[in-house]
């Protein structure tokens, strides 16, 4: 049986149309679970007020984790990867839990650095990605040169499935290759209401461009695309709704169904004998007196059902999944059953932690859920010294959590903390005081980033015993070289070729 679901993420720099693609792509598809501004429709406006419930009990703001939409027989999970000031690590392991990714680029500005550092993660475990060129309705770079941009910045094969006639005030319609057909812009906004054309329509003077756009560029392959060796290229605005509709189209029709998962030297297809899934975040109440949290488990296989007993490989004891948060419970208050690459919530109180399998038998262990390397590390100072025990408990409690990672230095007394986003750091502060009663102030570190070293066990010894200011241990004991700066790593990678100088880790 083919699977009927999409599970995909948008990566993009902020200001790119993240938000106004993603209420978009809702409106097209009949939306079954809203994001916040986007109006609900009929039986999704229950569904959603029957989650604000939830919400309000629980004090967890799920809403916008994972939006569900549905369009001809096919269902859609939509991931949100927190940008702008919620940037952290969560946004990098929401990755690992898609089997396709969205990249959106401001046609005016091409790759910005955090598509560009989204993009390296979805590389990392071969997601294959679409681009959508969005705000084409704006004067904008000359859509070749975007093409070659991402073609070069990424290193990738681009192959443009629709083109722009005309940017900016000459914007005349969008020509879909597929069909040769023009989305025109209508009435006085200028947006596209449903009127489509034959390419007969299209002016000469931009015969020779389209021409060229066909010709210049590898043709659409769809194993190419599914290995993340090719990107096709959509052009739009998701403003005005141009190239929306062509964008679900084509996830429908070439995005992977649910992909196997690595565990192991195994994969494990949504096939498999049993329930499986991971967990890839998890989200802790906002009231600090509440201990709930939710985890996020995407599921890989079987078919699950509410009540199902299940084992987190951390725990080792099944656990009863009696209230399960299904996204796209439609009509009922809650669903039932839940399909491979769906996501579902898991209200716990801290006994799953990010990176645990869940499973039926106890015997599958997904991998492949790095850690990723801190890009802000800090070096945290105790208020009161004689709190270093509940420090250093909460500082383990937490990195397990995924809030933060740690590091003991093996000179000088404090720890480190590292995180992907400053907003994190903000959080652990609170934490500590609510959570722990413990006060303590973050301050500059010496270093701007960390990277665990692989190797044999002679080429860390002797690496360790003359880098000795440099190295610390993760919370597991395993080597980290913390470096001042980028082009340290790379300098020692050059002097130290047995090792490697990893920017994520295995759990
Ligand atoms: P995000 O930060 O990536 O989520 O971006 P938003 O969706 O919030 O969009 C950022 C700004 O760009 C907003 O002012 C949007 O109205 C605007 N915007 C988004 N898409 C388009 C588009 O296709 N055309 C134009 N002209 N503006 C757009």
């Amino acid at each position: 049986m083919t699977s009927n679901r999409r599970t995909f993420a948008i990566i993009s720099h902020p200001d790119a149309g993240k938000t106004t693609l993603t209420e978009k792509l809702l409106l097209q598809g009949g939306a079954i679970h809203l994001a916040g501004q986007v109006k609900a429709r009929g039986d999704a406006r229950r569904a959603r007020s029957d989650w604000m419930k939830i919400e309000q009990q629980r004090g967890i703001s799920v809403t916008s984790s994972v939006m569900t939409f549905e369009k001809d027989g096919i269902t859609f999970n939509l991931l949100d990867t927190p940008g702008h000031e919620d940037f952290s690590e969560d946004t990098y392991r929401t990755l690992t839990a898609v089997d396709s990714a969205i990249m959106v680029i401001d046609a005016a500005k091409g790759i910005e650095p955090q598509t560009r550092k989204l993009f390296e993660v979805c590389r990392l475990r071969s997601v294959p990605i679409m681009t959508f060129v969005n705000k084409v309705d704006r004067e904008g770079r000359d859509p070749f040169e975007t093409l070659d941009e991402v073609a070069d910045a990424l290193a990738l094969d681009v192959s443009p499935q629709m083109w722009p006639i005309g940017m900016g005030g000459l914007f005349e319609g969008l020509l879909d290759f597929r069909t040769g057909l023009v989305a025109r812009p209508e009435g006085a906004s200028k947006e596209f209401l449903g009127k489509r054309e034959t390419d007969a329509a299209i002016p000469e003077r931009y015969a020779e461009e389209i021409e060229l756009a066909q010709a210049g560029y590898p043709e659409f392959d769809l194993e190419a695309y599914r290995n993340g060796d090719l990107t096709p290229v959509y052009f739009g605005s998701a403003l005005k709704n141009f190239g929306v509709e062509e964008l679900i189209t084509a996830i429908a029709d070439f995005a992977p169904p649910p992909r196997p998962q690595p565990a192991g030297e195994e994969l494990i297809g949504t096939d498999h004998g049993e329930v499986t899934g991971f967990i890839f975040k998890v989200q802790a109440n906002m009231d600090p007196n509440h201990r709930d949290r939710i985890a996020f488990m995407r599921q890989v296989s079987g078919t699950f059902k509410r009540g199902m007993k299940l084992t987190p490989s951390g725990l080792g004891k099944p656990i009863a999944v009696h209230s399960p948060i299904l996204f796209f419970a439609q009509d009922r208050e809650i669903a039932d059953t839940a399909e491979p690459g769906d996501i579902i919530g898991i209200p716990n109180h801290g006994t799953l932690r990010v990176g645990d399998t869940l499973s039926e038998t106890n015997k599958v262990r997904f991998t492949g859920l790095p850690n990723f390397a801190p890009e802000i590390l800090r070096r945290v100072q105790l208020k009161d010294p004689t709190k270093t025990k509940q420090l250093r408990k909460a500082l383990d409690d937490l990195s397990e959590e995924g809030v933060i990672q740690v590091f003991y230095p093996l000179i000088g007394g404090s720890s480190i903390v590292g995180v992907v986003g400053q907003l994190q750091l903000d959080v652990l502060v609170s934490r500590l005081s609510a959570e722990y009663k413990v006060e303590a102030n973050l301050e500059a570190s010496p270093f701007a980033t960390a990277r665990w070293l692989k190797g044999s066990d002679a080429a860390k010894d002797a690496f360790e015993k003359f880098n000795q200011g440099n190295i610390a241990h993760d919370r597991d004991g395993d080597l980290v070289f913390m470096a001042k700066s980028s082009w340290d790593v790379g300098y020692q990678q050059e002097k130290n070729p047995e090792l490697t100088f990893s920017a994520t880790k295995e759990r």
